[in-house]
Order: structure tokens, then sequence, then C-alpha cells
């Protein structure tokens, strides 16, 4: 080989050598990020399953277990800041004046809250939903997440 046909060989050679360098730096560093990745999964796991569970806490009604809607189970809000759904409430109502003894039984019941036993006075039976006072902080999250 002529000295001219040498540098080129070595030209090709430094620029393989060159791509061969630049090809490992970039896996390395792939291989870097896919390793914080996998140690950031059960992070990311814990923390979505903690979001589940504070939207069970928040939708649920502490009597049936299920979660509060927009619609026959939309949440009730007492005086005393607890939630309970409106399917409840008619029961709660309607159970107090079946468990009441007076005969004749008077319309109007005292229910208490099944989270603190605050009681919510003079309650008519039976329950008309409309009077109820909605959480609508509950409710807007509800609306808001309708389809998940
Ligand atoms: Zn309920
Ligand atoms: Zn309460």
């Amino acid at each position: 080989m002529d000295s001219r046909s040498v540098r080129a060989a070595t030209r090709r050679a430094n620029a393989e050598r060159a791509r061969l360098e630049e090809a490992k730096k970039r896996r390395e560093e792939l291989m870097r990020q896919m390793e914080v990745m996998r140690n950031e999964m059960p992070r990311h796991a814990a923390e979505l399953e903690r979001i589940r569970k504070e939207k069970e806490d928040l939708l649920g009604c502490p009597v049936c277990r299920e979660n509060c809607n927009a619609t026959n189970k939309f949440p009730c809000l007492w005086e005393c800041g607890h939630t309970v759904c409106a399917d409840c409430m008619i029961r709660l109502v309607a159970r107090q004046w079946t468990e009441q003894r007076s005969v004749p039984k008077k319309d109007r019941v005292d229910i208490y809250c099944p989270s603190c036993m605050f009681i919510m006075k003079r309650m008519l039976y039976p329950l008309n939903p409309n009077i109820l006072v909605k959480n609508e902080d509950v409710l807007q999250w509800i609306r808001a997440n309708q389809d998940h």
C-alpha cells in the first residue's frame, strides 16, 4: 500500500472506532435510563395504589361500602362532615322508623351518622332524597371521572 491508501485506511479505522464508541456510550446511557425506570416502577405502583385507596375512601359509602354515584347513590353530606350515599340514607330512615316502638308511629325519626353517631334529627319517613344536601366535592369528582 502506498502512503495515501495507508492514511485512508487509518481514517476509516478511526471513523469505525468512533462510531463504535458512540454506540457503546449510547447503549450504556439507555441501560442506565432503563435501570432508573426499573427502580422507579415499584414506587410508581405504590403511588397508584395509594391513589386508588384514596379514591375508594372518598367515593365509598361507609354503610353499604359501595361507591357513590351521580344517580341513586349520590353522596349526601351530613353536618358532621361525613358522607353517606342517598340509597343508604333512605334505608337508615326506614330502618329507624321500623324499629320505632311507639304506636302509632311518628313520621319523623332521628338517624345517627354511621361514622361518628352525630344525630340528624326529625327526618321525615319516607325520606325524600331531594331534601338531602349533596356533597358537591365528591359529586364533581364522580362526574369528572365517570368513564374510569
Ligand atoms: Zn351506601
Ligand atoms: Zn359523622
